[in-house]
Formats: structure tokens, C-alpha cells, sequence
């Protein structure tokens, strides 16, 4: 049974993190895809939230499960028993943010193999971040996240 991890804060899940899931469940037999909760950052949604919307979004995929985590991944990735850790790679700033993440995580967790997919470059300039200045600005964000996000969020911002 191989299973992997797919990190990080969805905050808010987008169509690039939906096609880097789809790419990734295939595979291995079992995809967690995990809120990683960071308490010094302020969320736009509660980790209940996003839980659910990739719950949601990811609902047609049997693979897959979907859940949240505070502390570090690899005490995670230990626990659910995972030795591959999923990372989407969009360009040389993620490249440059991964290394050292992935060669850190190397030195604590020598059984776990980050593995990277470059992103589809119809999603490869969507990020979290400015999706949230798109809403704040009032903005239509339907291009950039799936139907349930962009129904959730409207109003919002
Ligand atoms: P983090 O706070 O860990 O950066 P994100 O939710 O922004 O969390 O991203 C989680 C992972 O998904 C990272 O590996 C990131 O590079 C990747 N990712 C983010 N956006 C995209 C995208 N549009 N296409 C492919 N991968 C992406």
C-alpha cells in the first residue's frame, strides 16, 4: 500500500491544487491531503472550512482522503504511515521555497521521498494569495478555483 501526502494551507483550495491531486492520486494507491494548520498565519477560512470545500471538490476520487494536521508534516507523514510527500512546482520561486523544505524534511524523515509535479501551465500563475486580493478587491475569482469554492467565498473578501 503506497501512500502520500499532499500538504498545505488551501487557503482557499484552487484549480491548480484540484489538478495536482488528480495527477497525484494516481500515483499511489492512497492520497492524504492534509490542512497543514500554521497558527501565526490569519486564514481567510477555518481549517473546518477548508477541510470540507477539498472534501467537496475531491468527493469523486475513492483514493482520496482529506484531513488537517498542526506540527510538523513529517510527524504527520510517520503517523499515517505515508513515504511520499507530494509538491507542485510552478515555477523557479517555488523552486527555490521546496529545496530547502524538501532537503530539510530529508534530514528529519529519511524513509519519506518528496516527490515533485510541475503544475499544468493553464493553472501554473494561480496562487492562494492573490485569489484573496481578488476577492478583496471585489473581483470574480471563477477562473481561478472550483465551482463549490467560488460559491462559498462570494460575498467575501
Ligand atoms: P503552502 O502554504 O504550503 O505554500 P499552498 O496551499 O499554497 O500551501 O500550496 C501547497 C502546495 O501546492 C505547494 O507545493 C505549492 O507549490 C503547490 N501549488 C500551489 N498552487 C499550485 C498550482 N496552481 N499548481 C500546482 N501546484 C500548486
Amino acid at each position: 500500500m503506497r501512500r502520500a501526502i499532499y500538504a498545505g494551507s488551501f487557503d482557499p483550495v484552487t484549480l491548480g491544487h484540484v489538478d495536482l491531486i488528480e495527477r497525484g492520486a494516481r500515483l499511489v494507491d492512497e492520497l492524504v491531503v492534509c490542512v497543514a494548520v500554521n497558527p501565526s498565519k490569519s486564514p481567510l477560512l477555518s481549517v473546518a472550512d477548508r477541510v470540507a470545500l477539498l472534501e467537496d471538490v475531491t468527493s469523486a476520487i475513492d483514493s482520496v482522503r482529506v484531513t488537517s494536521h498542526e506540527g510538523l508534516i513529517v510527524d504527520f507523514a510517520r503517523a499515517v504511515g505515508a513515504t511520499v510527500l507530494l509538491r507542485g512546482l510552478r515555477d523557479g520561486g517555488d523552486f527555490r521555497d521546496e529545496m530547502p523544505m524538501a532537503l530539510t524534511n530529508r534530514e528529519l524523515a529519511a524513509g519519506l521521498e518528496t516527490v515533485f509535479l510541475c503544475a499544468d501551465p493553464r493553472y501554473s500563475f494561480i496562487s492562494s494569495r492573490l485569489i484573496k486580493e481578488v476577492l478583496h478587491g471585489g473581483g470574480n475569482i471563477r477562473a481561478f478555483v472550483p465551482e463549490a469554492v467560488a460559491e462559498r467565498l462570494e460575498g467575501r473578501g
